[in-house]
């Protein structure tokens, strides 16, 4: 089990190319969760995991109204829920398909919300430096459980 991994970001662009990489890595049923606050750049990380995935980085937009997202046709489906809008919630009630979630991953925005941590595969913390740096940092989520 390895510690965290911190990368420093200047800009949109290698934010998504830090999360591109790491899509490389993911295997059906993996759970990605997101934390930072509004800004940190949680949904340009997914624009960078689609990217990864072999999706259309510019149809993933933060979810507003709508809970879940999915995208189809990659390597692996994308499942992108946004949290922000609710106040406390548990991962088993938001309406993921269980079946979609099996063959896919699962990225959560906002996974300070959850009232139960569930068991991640990867734990990504934001942290906004000031103007267009960001500290991204990278655990492995089986280790922090
Ligand atoms: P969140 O989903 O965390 O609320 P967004 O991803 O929607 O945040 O927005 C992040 C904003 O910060 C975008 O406008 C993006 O262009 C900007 N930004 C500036 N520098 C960076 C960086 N290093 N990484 C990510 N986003 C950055
Ligand atoms: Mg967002």
């Amino acid at each position: 089990m390895s510690g965290p991994i911190t990368h420093v970001t200047v800009g949109e662009a290698e934010t998504r190319a830090v999360a591109e990489a790491l899509a490389a890595t993911l295997v059906p049923g993996d759970l990605v969760l997101l934390h930072g606050d509004l800004g940190a750049g949680k949904t340009v990380f997914v624009k960078g995991l689609a990217q990864g995935l072999g999706l259309d980085p510019g149809a993933v937009t933060s979810p507003t109204f709508t809970l879940v997202h999915e995208y189809l046709g990659g390597r692996l489906p994308l499942i992108h829920l946004d949290l922000y809008r609710l106040a406390a919630t548990d991962l088993d009630d938001v309406g993921l398909d269980p079946d979609l979630a099996a063959r896919g991953v699962v990225v959560v925005e906002w996974a300070e919300r959850l009232t139960r941590r569930p068991p991640a595969s990867l734990v990504v913390r934001i942290g906004d430096l000031g103007a267009e740096a960001r500290e991204i940092l990278v655990t492995s989520g089986y280790s922090v459980r």
